[in-house]
């Protein structure tokens, strides 16, 4: 593809509330005209989302905005997200190329005024790719303040998108193929009328298939929520049947160092009343390991419970020290120990992963048809349970529900 100076090509770090900040400025830019490169190296101004939710995740965001500054067709990199919020100054400091705009909706202004400098104008090549599975921006901010956490610092407080607004948004997605909303935000459940009302609403006003939660917290995890997940008559819920509620730590004492707001028995009660619901539903989960005073019984603790509720899928993080939060100032564990403490807790989530493989054998199972693999025949997509699954092509399309089951 040949470089236009004002081509654009958009990387993204982070969580899915990134990804659909992303997709924002992507629609604004498109909006006005200009084009969207196929990669980084096709673009002249590229525009970096960055994550600081980990010390390794700035490592990666500086070790890239320093790689594509060099890149000979660069001529500026933008930095937003939550990087841009904390560390403006040093990240400009990186390159000379580098320029930091933390408010996302002056990036548009900005590029065009640059655009406007050379010269360009912007021929109309951008062509919106019809996605089958879509997230959807519903909430910002925390106030939670976990002790690890410096979200709370970068986002700041709890905002709601309205659901009027929502509700369009989805509408509009469902009317040109999208299958499945994921409802995303930081704190999600903190949604301003509850999550369970804006599902009435979605369910009642919009014709999208199915709705997924990006994340949410074990206190927002309501009978009402749940509700969503059951069969009506023969229609399986408008809520797929997978939670990701975060655990952290399976030790009262570290939950409470953490400034988590449940002990281990009310995390536990959770799952009790998702499985009663809906006994095959996914749950997954984030952990940490190696928080400062984590003792060797804490942490077995920890593996016990992950062992005993066994998890569909679990994310194990090693702590990661954050600048500006209340753990900093805490003394870290050796992390040698910290390492070996990954590996047990990683090798016992693998396990458990197959085990609900195992369990959701011969069932049958429903997927959206994502992507098509026509030199290897096949379809991928992801079931209401959050699989990702490969099947043979026939003559299904992107978008196509299936149902089917995995031998046992
Ligand atoms: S709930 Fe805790 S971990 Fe999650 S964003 Fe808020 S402060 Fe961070």
């Amino acid at each position: 593809m040949a470089v236009t100076a004002a081509s654009y090509f958009i990387k993204t770090f982070g969580c899915k509330v990134n990804q659909v900040e992303s997709d924002e400025v992507h629609a604004t830019l498109s909006g006005r005209r200009m084009v969207s490169a196929a990669t980084a190296a096709d673009a002249s101004i590229l525009i970096v989302n960055t994550c600081t939710v980990t010390a390794e995740a700035d490592r990666k965001v500086r070790k890239e905005l320093r790689r594509l500054a060099r890149q000979p067709n660069t001529s500026v990199v933008i930095v937003t997200g939550c990087s841009a919020v904390l560390l403006k100054e040093q990240l400009e400091e990186l390159d000379q190329k580098i320029k930091v705009i933390a408010d996302r909706d002056k990036i548009s202004d900005y590029i065009f005024q640059l655009a406007e400098t050379y010269g360009e104008h912007f021929p109309s090549s951008f062509a919106d790719t019809k996605r089958i599975r879509v997230p959807v921006k519903v909430q910002d901010g925390c106030e939670d303040f976990c002790s690890y956490c410096i979200v709370p610092f970068a986002r700041g407080a709890c905002t709601s998108i309205s659901s009027d607004d929502i509700v369009a948004r989805i509408q509009a997605l469902a009317e040109t193929g999208t299958k499945e909303a994921v409802l995303t935000g930081i704190n999600l459940g903190n949604y301003e009328s509850g999550i369970p009302v804006l599902l009435s609403r979605i369910q009642r006003e919009t014709d999208i298939y199915r709705v997924r939660l990006s994340s949410i917290e074990p206190r927002h995890v309501t009978d009402e929520l749940l509700a969503f997940m059951k069969f009506a008559g023969d229609k399986p819920g408008l809520l797929c049947e997978h939670l990701h509620i975060p655990l952290q730590s399976g030790s009262d004492y570290i939950l409470s160092e953490m400034n988590r707001k449940y002990s281990v028995d009310d995390f536990c009660a959770v799952v009790k009343r998702i499985r009663e619901a809906c006994p095959h539903a996914a749950i997954s989960t984030d952990v940490i390991v190696g928080y400062p005073g984590e003792g060797e019984d804490d942490f077995r603790q920890t593996l016990e419970l992950v062992r005993e509720i066994g998890f569909a899928k679990a994310h194990v993080f090693r702590y990661s020290r954050r600048e500006g939060t209340a753990a900093a100032l805490l003394e870290p564990l050796d992390p040698h120990i910290v390492k070996w403490r990954a590996q047990a807790l990683q090798e016992q989530v693998d396990m458990d992963a197959l085990r609900y493989l195992e369990s959701r054998k011969g069932k049958e199972l429903e997927m959206v048809v994502e992507a098509i693999n026509k030199d290897a025949g096949t379809i991928s997509g992801t079931t209401r349970e959050y699989l990702r699954l490969t099947r043979p092509h026939t003559n299904q399309r992107p978008g196509d529900l299936i149902n089917f089951s995995i031998l046992a």
